[in-house]
């Protein structure tokens, strides 16, 4: 339970820990040294200093108090009137009161430190868990819902951690010390103070029950909220294209609406806390005055007026420790549901992953073979028992009807996905026994959507070598046919492309991932319908620069357009997951089978 998501989380910040622990501990001292100095004043005004002798059960305190301060402050009060006398007692309180605050200060000052210091940990391992993950953890993953929680459900985590520090090591020392003082300055008021603090604290955990429930529910749904936001912004042109602002913001109220309802529900839980814990601490102030009234004023008194107000002193301050023991078990409730939230992703399965001793690589020397190859998403196989080999040099092109099982095929190659049946291999050996960051260091991909940064076109080009200079980025924009636009921009290569490349067009972003693929200058290429999403006039210029890109190297290319994979050196059709003829262009054509049929069709 929470202990657990403490150890993960705080142990690298002991030392601030301890310190802030060393420093509550000195507050909480002086928090009752400066209450004690509330008596001397209150008996000067009341004249009763000299009730206190018999009184007073603390031995020390009593020589001090009775024989020397007391002794000089009424002499001096009587000589001199109250007005003099008060400043003396007065300066004393103000070196206490400045001694407590100041430890108070240094103690959340080191909190202030470990809290920032745990937010950032769990974000940073939220995200390199994110850049692990397998792809297929996202197809079952609501975007909005992964950003939430590394953002909201982060600061609920973050909350319950201070929360529970703040009851384990801060708030009970402040009431263990008070309660010493307490002791000190009553027993019987003390032991009756004991009986009641336990039982209105059960109360109100009982209340706090169900929250952590109800809390899980309001992060999903936020989840789905920031889920809304996303997709609509991202996709607004489309939106305002099929007139569709009011479908979308009635979707978006349904979803904020349903939010609403929970955290109501969550909140009104959660303020209840405050009141209850109000009321049921002016029950054992009521009751303990009461009580007080009666050991002054009883047959045998044990306590005087002045003592007495400030035992009350001394309670009042034990009494916001206690109450945030309430505040707490909520917080906590609401960060454990939070926490199981993170750990879904946390705790995910990184499916694909390497043995120990994968085998290294660097180099595409022979061929690529695909053996009996099934797969499928899910039940449904999108692959079937498919086979082929893909010598070194040559360019294999793929066409098929979409939805067909190209993007599968090619996809399974750098293990986006792992198969279910047969086997890939690359030189012979099978592709899951490779180090899965050299395997896909031997492929370069692209993509009917360029997928770019938000970043100058130098950092979007050179996004795939670590090391690149100028000269080489320079030259692969070139080589790429971007080179000239790039110039163009106001500031040449350390322009910035715009969210998503947004202010390019699609044959200048499509140029810029062609460029960045040439500059990573792998042994495998893949062309995923490079150029389906572009015009003719585009079209062009990215079909040169293809071109440039695969010459003398390993290709395999999906086509939407045939024109493109004329004199590619096989050609394999698919339809419905399976390879139904394969050959070159003109083989094909003489069989007069589906790719003639779809030649004539593109032709006409
Ligand atoms: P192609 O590239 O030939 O158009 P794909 O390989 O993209 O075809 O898709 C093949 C089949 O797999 C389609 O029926 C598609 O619906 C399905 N599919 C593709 N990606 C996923 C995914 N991430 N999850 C589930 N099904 C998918
Ligand atoms: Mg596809």
């Amino acid at each position: 339970d929470f202990i657990k998501i403490l150890r993960r989380f705080v142990p690298p910040y002991k030392r601030q820990l301890i310190i802030s622990i060393i420093s509550n501990l000195l507050h909480a001292i002086f928090s009752g040294v400066q209450m004690l100095f509330m008596i001397p004043i209150l008996e000067v005004l009341f004249d009763t200093a000299n009730e206190i002798t018999s009184l007073m059960p603390w031995e020390f305190s009593k020589d001090v108090l009775q024989n020397n301060l007391y002794y000089y402050v009424t002499a001096v009060k009587h000589e001199y009137g109250v007005v003099v006398v008060m400043p003396f007692i007065g300066l004393l309180m103000l070196l206490t009161t400045f001694l407590k605050v100041g430890f108070a200060y240094f103690a959340s000052h080191q909190m202030v430190g470990i809290r920032n210091n745990v937010v950032k940990d769990i974000r940073t391992q939220i995200f390199a868990k994110l850049m692990a993950l397998p792809l297929a953890f996202y197809s079952e993953e609501k975007k909005g819902d992964v950003i939430a929680r590394a953002t909201g459900d982060v600061t609920e985590v973050e909350n319950s951690i201070m929360s529970s520090i703040d009851m384990m090591f801060k708030n009970p020392i402040i009431i263990l010390v008070s309660v010493g003082f307490m002791l000190a300055m009553s027993y019987q008021l003390t032991i009756f103070v004991f009986i009641m603090l336990p039982i209105a604290g059960w109360i109100i955990g009982k209340t706090g029950k169900s929250l952590k429930h109800k809390s899980r529910k309001s992060q999903n749904l936020m989840g789905s909220i920031l889920g809304v936001i996303e997709e609509s912004v991202g996709g607004l042109r489309i939106i305002k294209a099929f007139n569709a602002e009011n479908r979308m913001a009635k979707r978006f109220e349904k979803e904020a609406e349903d939010y609403r309802l929970i955290m109501n529900k969550v909140r009104r839980r959660y303020v209840l806390a405050h009141p209850m814990s109000e009321f049921l601490g002016t029950i054992v102030i009521v009751v303990l005055v009461w009580f007080g009234a009666y050991l002054i004023t009883g047959d045998n008194p044990t306590l005087t007026g002045a003592i007495f107000l400030a035992y009350i002193g001394i309670f009042y301050q034990i009494i916001n420790p206690a109450k945030q023991f309430s505040t707490g078990f909520f917080n906590i409730q609401k960060g454990l549901a939070a926490m199981e939230r993170i750990d879904k992703i946390l705790l995910a399965d990184n499916k694909i992953l390497e043995q120990d001793g994968a085998i290294r690589v660097n180099s595409f020397e022979k061929c690529i073979e695909y053996k009996n190859v099934t797969f499928g998403y899910n039940e449904k196989k999108v692959l079937k028992n498919v086979s082929m080999t893909i010598e070194k040099g040559k360019m294999v092109a793929l066409v098929g009807q979409s939805g067909s099982g190209k993007t599968t095929f090619v996809d399974l190659l750098p293990r986006f996905h792992d198969i279910q049946e047969g086997s890939i291999l690359v030189d012979g050996k099978d592709i899951r026994d490779i180090k899965v960051h050299d395997l896909r260091g031997l492929m370069g991909n692209v993509n009917q959507e360029a997928i770019l940064f938000n970043d100058t076109f130098y950092n979007n080009i050179a996004f795939g070598v670590g090391n690149a200079t100028p000269e080489e980025v320079e030259n692969a924009a070139k080589v790429a046919n971007a080179h000239e636009f790039i110039m163009a921009t106001e500031d040449g290569y350390q322009s910035k492309v715009g969210d998503r490349g947004g202010k390019l067009s699609g044959g200048q972003r499509q140029r810029i991932s062609i460029a960045r693929a040439i500059l990573k200058n792998p042994d495998i290429l893949i062309l995923d319908e490079a150029t389906s999403a572009l015009d003719t006039e585009s079209e062009k210029l990215v079909q040169e620069a293809l071109e440039n890109l695969m010459s003398s190297r390993t290709s395999i290319v999906i086509a939407h357009r045939l024109s493109t994979v004329r004199n590619a050196d096989v050609i394999c059709v698919f339809n419905e997951g399976e390879i139904v003829e394969q050959g070159t262009h003109d083989e094909l054509i003489k069989n007069g089978g589906t790719y003639s049929k779809l030649h004539e069709l593109q032709v006409r």
